[in-house]
């Protein structure tokens, strides 16, 4: 039971048909209002003009109003947007927005960005049409993260509190009405500040909401959800939506001493559990896991590694995205030199695995993986060697 009453932003049309309807509203009056926050993106009542004026009250009334509110943009040089947002209780969390990068070898690239499970032919190239910026919206799902992963800010700051549902699909309501001529939303990945299954009720509400026909209608296999490893919840999410929702999962070694040191989670729910949860995930056909490997010098990066790392993957549908250690002002942790980088991917690539490395975004905005923090801190500025 929940102990305080949903959020409006939260609230999926059927919820609001209930409560509509014990008003003494018409029954059409629910879909209006969902369509107003969620297909417009109009969260101010006194804007909902076709509603009755007693109900822009009750709404008014409820909080209806805004979840976030837009304190800083940041803008890198290559296009990326990270947005600082500020809660109704004080607290910050980041979003970013990641357009597609146009130039060659630029879609592979891109799918490495996204990390979504993308796999099908590009379907907005109708002869004629002015091509489109694909934007992939990455969004925090808690203020901090409980984890403890030692290579990642937010895990370093600790949780401080989970995310409600109308504070991670609001993010996306933002971020929407931020895009830029030309710019089409196209994937969000839950990858921002914070384990999306820690949260699990929260999460997948902002799930149903995002991928609501009546409302922002994101396509389940466009949206992503990223996960350290609670392999209760990968199971939950598999079943309450059907394998729909892509899944990446945060591997980072393939050996369970070495994951342990990196990820305190490993020593919950080791390396074998969590294998036997990605088998058993409903994937459907054609669609693959994301894992991710943050290469981190010294700690995980050796081509032996890689080898067992191709060994434990055999027979799952999966795509790897390497993701050099972006630095962080709390750890003297870092990236590997270049070259060992290639090699590491050089390794999975000759054993059959479609494997890229993630391309740094936002660097200079401290908007990349890992580097969302909870004050908007700078980290420290170092160079990977090589
Ligand atoms: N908690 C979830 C989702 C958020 S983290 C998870 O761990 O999957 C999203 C991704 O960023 C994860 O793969 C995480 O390992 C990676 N990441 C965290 N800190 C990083 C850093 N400093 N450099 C590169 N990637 C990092
Ligand atoms: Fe949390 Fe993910 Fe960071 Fe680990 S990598 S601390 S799970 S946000």
């Amino acid at each position: 039971m929940r102990s305080t009453p949903l959020h409006p932003v939260a609230r999926l049309p059927e919820e609001w048909s209930t409560s509509l309807a014990a008003r003494g509203e018409r029954s059409f009056t629910a879909k209006q209002v969902f369509h107003w926050i969620h297909r417009r993106g109009i969260l101010d009542p006194a804007a909902m003009t076709n509603l009755p004026a007693r109900l822009r009250e009750h709404l008014a009334a409820e909080g209806l109003g805004e979840v976030l509110t837009p304190e800083r943009v940041h803008r890198s040089e290559d296009g990326t947007r990270k947005l600082l947002l500020r809660l109704r209780d004080g607290a910050t969390i980041e979003t970013v927005l990641l357009p597609s990068v146009s130039g060659p070898g630029s879609q592979a690239q891109l799918d490495a960005d996204a990390a979504a499970a993308d796999d099908d032919e590009d379907d907005d190239a109708e002869a004629g049409a002015a091509p489109r910026v694909r934007v992939t919206q990455c969004i925090s799902t808690q203020v901090g993260c409980a984890m403890g992963c030692g290579f990642c800010a937010s895990g370093v700051a600790g949780l401080k509190r989970h995310l409600g549902a109308e504070e991670i699909a609001g993010q996306v309501l933002l971020g929407r009405a931020m895009l830029e001529e030309g710019e089409d939303l196209r994937n969000v990945v839950y990858m921002g500040m914070g384990e999306p299954l820690h949260n699990y009720e929260n999460t997948a509400r902002s799930l149903r909401l995002l991928t609501h026909p009546e409302g922002i209608n994101l396509s389940t296999r466009r949206v992503t959800v990223s996960t350290s490893g609670l392999v209760p919840e990968i199971a939950r999410l598999g079943a309450d939506f059907g394998g729909q929702i892509a899944l990446a999962i945060s591997l980072h070694a393939a050996d369970d001493e070495t994951r342990s040191a990196l990820m305190p989670i490993n020593r919950k729910y080791p390396l074998d559990e969590l294998l036997a949860a990605l088998r058993a995930y409903p994937l459907p056909r054609r669609r693959r896991i994301t894992i991710e490997y943050t290469l981190v010098a010294g700690q995980n990066d050796d081509p032996a590694e890689a080898r067992r790392l191709a060994k434990l993957l055999r027979g799952l549908p999966v795509k790897i995205n390497l993701i050099p250690m972006n630095p962080i002002e709390a750890s003297s942790l870092g990236p590997p030199a270049q070259e060992r980088v290639a090699a590491f991917q050089e390794v999975l690539t000759q054993a059959g695995y479609s494997c890229f490395v993630r391309r740094r975004r936002g660097d200079d905005v401290s908007a990349a993986c890992g580097q969302l923090v909870l004050l908007g801190a700078k980290p420290k500025v170092r160079r990977a060697l090589g």
